[in-house]
């Protein structure tokens, strides 16, 4: 035993800090975790599981409709923001004591309070001063608000789990996972949506196709979605509400005022280093201005490690949980191999959701050159008979020369769902041979994607024919 109070003092108790805190102490180490807001992070608490409540509650609008083909009458549906809110809080407080219970039940000491950094083997914490062998910091990320005219009056994605009233016009600010999801919630509650990008098409990162796919589709339901479209400043008016003023996209005028109740900036996440006393030690951030890491999660400080958001690589909760998991291996079971990044199946919550695995055309194209496409588009069989005007798409991307699988993309009911288990085949190197040799689940969306054979006609030789 050494001579300091702990093995491992946990800066953060989310999802990363959480899960390595507990393995550690189930590895029989002392290990302590501050948290200054709430168990679980921003994934339980003001992200992930909050978000999908929502997204699932939006829903309804659009099933109660789909309802009617089938025979249904329903009756004129009404929506309360407050009982959702109310009923989401208490979901909530319920995941917060789970938290808490895993952290005391594995015996990991809890210390209510920011920590900060004193040197690089003690931490204070509301003036306690402790000492740990190492230090990780898992402080995840935090949004960010833009310095502009105005931006005070706007939202980030903190505020909205705990609005008092829906906003009945929205302007959500963003391209990217949060702005489509928000969007997709606020549409589907029968808020009216405008939704801006700065660039020609929103998503960047995900496949081409599928970002123009989901454009459509968001469009169909009614969320005005512009692109190279700009907010230049926000106004707050004396009768209520606030005016927008936007330049660009297919605007005629320089400038358009547009009336909203809230205007929702999705515009990224930053690590959140913040006073962590960082100045008291050797680690250097990236950039990006997130901490810089090695392959085992190592500072340049050799004490202090770092995973999550903090670290800004693949900012999703299921990636911090792995970081943290191989990082306690690493420190107290002896090597491991390093977290492998390749093929991490991702969903983005819109409606209808994207589900995604491996490599997009442009970057297969880019890394292997010439590659076979198979792509599906069609109508979901339950919208056959609800009339509903929703299209699905399924794509994959092939390499001919191995006949590995190198992407699979999805817009359509259950992407998540779906892309899960394909996220299983790619791990496990699948080729469309096997793909192909696999026998459907009918009737299913699924099933689309083992019966894809004719593929798609490269595009130079469609712009030569
Ligand atoms: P993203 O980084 O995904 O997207 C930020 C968006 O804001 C981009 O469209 C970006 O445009 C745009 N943007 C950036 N700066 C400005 C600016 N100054 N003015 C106007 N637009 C700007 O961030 P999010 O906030 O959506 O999400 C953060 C991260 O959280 C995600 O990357 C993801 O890792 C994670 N997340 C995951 C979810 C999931 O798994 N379903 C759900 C929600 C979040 P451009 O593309 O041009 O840079």
């Amino acid at each position: 035993m050494s001579d300091f109070m702990y093995d491992l003092f946990t800066i953060g108790a989310g999802s990363g800090g959480v899960r390595a805190s507990r393995m550690a102490a189930a590895m029989g180490k002392k290990v302590a975790v501050a948290e200054e807001r709430h168990y679980g992070g921003t994934c339980v608490n003001i992200g992930c599981v909050p978000k999908k409540l929502m997204v699932y509650a939006s829903h309804f609008s659009e099933d109660f409709e789909d309802a009617a083909g089938y025979g249904w009458t329903v009756p004129p549906a009404a929506f309360d923001w407050s009982t959702l809110i109310a009923n989401k809080d208490k979901e909530i407080e319920r995941l917060n004591g789970i938290y808490e219970r895993l952290l005391q039940n594995a015996g990991v000491t809890i210390y209510d309070g920011r920590a900060r950094i004193v040197d690089p083997h003690t931490v204070s914490v509301n003036g306690e001063t402790i000492t740990a062998e190492r230090i990780l910091i898992a402080t995840g990320g935090r949004p960010v608000r833009p310095e502009q005219p105005g931006s005070d009056y706007g939202l980030i994605s903190d505020d909205f789990f705990y609005l008092k009233e829906m906003p009945k016009r929205v302007l959500v600010v963003g391209g990217g996972y949060i702005a489509v999801e928000f969007a997709g919630i606020l549409n589907g509650l029968g808020a009216q949506v405008t939704q801006i990008y700065r660039g020609p098409l929103f998503l960047r990162g995900f496949d081409d196709e599928v970002r123009m796919v989901i454009a459509e589709e968001m469009r169909k339901k009614g969320i005005d979605l512009r692109f190279e479209t700009h907010l230049d400043c926000i106004q707050k008016e004396e009768a209520g509400g606030y005016t927008a003023l936007l330049t660009g996209g297919t605007q005629e005028t320089d400038q358009e005022a547009l009336p909203v109740d809230a205007v929702f900036y999705a515009v990224g996440r930053k690590p959140y280093v913040d006073d962590l006393g960082l100045e008291n030690t050797k680690v250097t951030l990236n950039k990006a201005g997130a901490i810089a890491v090695d392959s085992f999660y190592q500072t340049t400080e050799p004490s202090i490690y770092a995973i999550g958001d903090v670290t800004d690589r693949v900012n999703l909760t299921p990636v911090a949980l792995a970081e943290g998991m191989t990082l306690v291996k690493h420190l107290f079971q002896g090597e491991q191999p390093a977290l492998d990044y390749s093929n991490i199946p991702t969903a983005v919550f819109s409606q209808p959701p994207i589900g995604t695995v491996g490599l997009t055309e442009a970057q297969a194209r880019d890394l292997h050159g010439a590659v076979d496409v198979y792509t599906s588009s069609f109508r979901a069989m339950k919208f056959t008979m609800s009339g509903r005007d929703e299209r699905s798409f399924m794509k994959l991307i092939v390499d001919p020369k191995s006949d590995k699988v190198l992407g699979a993309h999805m817009v359509g009911a259950d992407a998540a769902e779906i892309m899960q288990g394909l996220g299983i085949a790619m791990k496990c190197g699948a080729t469309k041979a096997h793909f192909d040799a696999t026998i459907g689940i009918h009737p299913s969306a699924a099933e689309e994607f083992v019966t894809m054979r004719e593929k798609r006609p490269d595009p130079s030789e469609m712009a030569a024919e």
